[in-house]
């Protein structure tokens, strides 16, 4: 059994809040929550690909002992953040290109598909979320963060509310690797507010919001593939990470 069996809030009822911030859920054991705050450390590129760290330096960070740090780096091993370096500790794994060619085209197939579930499930309570969330990620003013989390929570959201929690659970760890990315290359995070990104996921919400499943499935793989030219096109001027 590993902790992956309740990471994901059932779709069922409301997705306020961040759909993929596990950090703060109570049911969860000391192993999964220190998981989760490294698995952020990780994502958000406060530990960066090829840094290496031992299960000591962990606990005495976070204020543990080395049992739960030594459990939660081996669920993040199996996830296939961190490597092990026998007699030496961890080191996170880096992101290739080939990596993110993989999970870009692995959103392209999972996510047109959800986003038709979606808009055949559609709630009142959806519809508010959605257009929340794409309010807050291209309101005037908020940082490139802020957009970066709405955008994440926007197809987290579509995802989860296809109610194949399966499914769902694959793409939120997808996205998470893609945000991994964008902290990586703080020069891709423009695309977020750009005039393609708000055109796509205004007619995404619309599709989603009027139970239009078919449009919601061809809009939402339009621009899977949109996103997918812009990251090469950042990884080709940025060089390897
Ligand atoms: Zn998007």
């Amino acid at each position: 059994m590993t902790s992956t069996d309740n990471v994901l809030p059932l779709p069922t009822g409301p997705t306020r809040g961040s759909p993929t911030d596990t950090t703060k859920d109570a049911t969860q054991s000391q192993p999964e929550r220190i998981r989760g705050m490294i698995r952020r450390q990780i994502i958000r590129a406060e530990l960066r690909p090829g840094q290496i760290f031992t299960e000591p330096d962990l606990a005495r960070e976070y204020g543990v002992s080395k049992t739960p740090v030594r459990e939660a780096l081996q669920m993040l091993t199996v996830e296939g953040l961190v490597n092990v370096l026998p007699r030496k500790g961890y080191m996170v794994r880096s992101l290739s290109f080939h990596d993110v060619r993989e999970v870009m085209d692995l959103r392209l197939i999972l996510e047109p598909p959800l986003a038709a579930a979606a808009a055949r499930n559609v709630t009142a309570d959806l519809v508010t979320d959605l257009r929340s969330l794409v309010e807050d990620q291209f309101r005037d003013g908020n940082t490139l963060e802020d957009r970066l989390a709405a955008a994440r929570d926007f197809h987290v959201t579509c995802s989860q509310a296809s109610r194949n929690t399966r499914a769902a659970a694959v793409d939120r760890s997808l996205t998470d690797e893609v945000m991994r990315f964008y902290h990586l290359m703080p020069t891709a995070r423009d695309h977020f507010a750009s005039a393609e990104e708000q055109d796509a996921h205004e007619a995404i919400f619309d599709a989603v919001a009027t139970g239009n499943a078919e449009a919601a499935q061809e809009l939402m793989h339009n621009h899977l593939l949109e996103s997918n030219a812009a990251m090469i096109r950042t990884f080709y001027n940025a060089g390897p990470l």
